[in-house]
């Protein structure tokens, strides 16, 4: 099963992978701010993750590393 490591203390809550996500799981933690003062993203259900990596690809800051 695939699933995603986000780097939330670097992410800047752009939403670009929120957008990317053909599954739809990806969404920013709005329960959540960083140091940086932004909601991170964060992935909703590991168990729709298909691996595609479309998230990791998508982030400019590359704070987003697939597991498979
Ligand atoms: S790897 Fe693909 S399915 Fe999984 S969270 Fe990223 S974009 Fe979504
Ligand atoms: S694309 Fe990267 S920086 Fe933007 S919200 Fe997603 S993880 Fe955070």
């Amino acid at each position: 099963m695939a699933r995603i490591i986000i780097n939330q203390d670097g992410c800047k809550g752009c939403e670009m992978c929120v957008n990317a996500c053909p599954r739809h799981i990806i969404a920013l933690d709005k329960e959540k701010i960083n140091a940086k003062g932004y909601h991170p993203a964060k992935l909703l259900d590991e168990e729709k993750c298909t691996g595609c990596c479309s998230c990791a690809m998508m982030c400019p800051d590359c704070m987003i590393v697939v597991e498979r």
